[in-house]
């Protein structure tokens, strides 16, 4: 179960994969409807090809500038973007990312929409929640995501595709699953509501993607299980760090 540096990259990626599966079908669901994103941030280009050529297709990072520096030498995939994204680097994400896990504000949605127009990129969508109101983290507070949904309908051209959350950290991934049912519910009720699809749930790490998909995930943004343990910047996830590495 436990990321062995010894397996190669491909026994990594299969294990997990069948993970994934199991639990898809633990829950009644088509595995086919859990995506994988491999979280690739702090991981250098030759490492990420690896990934690549093993089958990922989903690059997660969380850093636009390290990002763009990165997918100039690697292979084409699909880029998303997990982590806080500035104003000012909206330009930047939108020549590269997809797909948007992490937008947490009003006011980025309309630099999204704004920018989208006169770049000709259209990214996906999700708003982050910080559903357990912890203070440490970024995301909408539950109670203002009827305001953020409105607002970006009510921008007309937003490709809105669904909500992201992360838990607080701890040991036991259980501790997770209501939050990851909390996420689920509210994207059930945010949809009946605004008559929206609202699809997609990003939710589940490493430590909690299982409990994640028995909840609903769509989309589970996986690192250290796959590329190992990561050296730069900040080294762990702590219960009070939000931009952690
Ligand atoms: C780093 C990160 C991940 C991956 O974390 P692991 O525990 O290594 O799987 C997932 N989501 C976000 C938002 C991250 O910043």
């Amino acid at each position: 179960m436990e990321y062995n540096a010894s397996d190669s990259f491909e026994t990594r990626l299969q294990s997990i994969e069948s993970r994934i599966a199991a639990a898809a079908e633990r829950a009644g669901r088509d595995p086919g409807d859990v995506q994988l994103v491999a979280v690739s941030k702090t991981f250098p280009p030759e490492v990420i090809d690896e990934a690549l050529r093993a089958g990922v297709s989903i690059l997660g990072e969380s850093k636009v500038q390290e990002a763009l520096a990165k997918a100039s030498q690697c292979s084409s995939a699909d880029w998303h973007l997990i982590g806080h994204l500035q104003s000012n680097k909206v330009r930047h994400a939108l020549s590269l990312f997809s797909t948007i896990h992490s937008v947490d504000s009003i006011a980025l949605l309309e630099d999204i929409e704004r920018i989208q127009e006169e770049i000709g990129r259209r990214p996906r969508v999700l708003l982050q929640v910080n559903v357990s109101g912890e203070g440490s983290k970024t995301g909408f507070n539950p109670k203002a995501m009827r305001d953020a949904v409105r607002t970006a309908l009510s921008l007309g051209n937003l490709d809105l595709v669904g909500l992201m959350t992360i838990p607080p950290w701890s040991p036991d991934p259980e501790q997770s699953r209501k939050y990851f049912r909390q996420l689920r519910e509210l994207r059930d009720s945010l949809s009946a509501e605004f008559d929206v699809g609202l699809p997609e749930l990003s939710m589940g790490m490493s430590a909690d993607f299982e409990v994640a998909i028995e909840e609903g995930a769509t989309f589970v943004r996986i690192g250290s299980a796959i590329f190992g343990k990561r050296s730069a910047w900040k080294t762990e996830r702590t219960p009070d760090s939000d931009d952690y590495i």
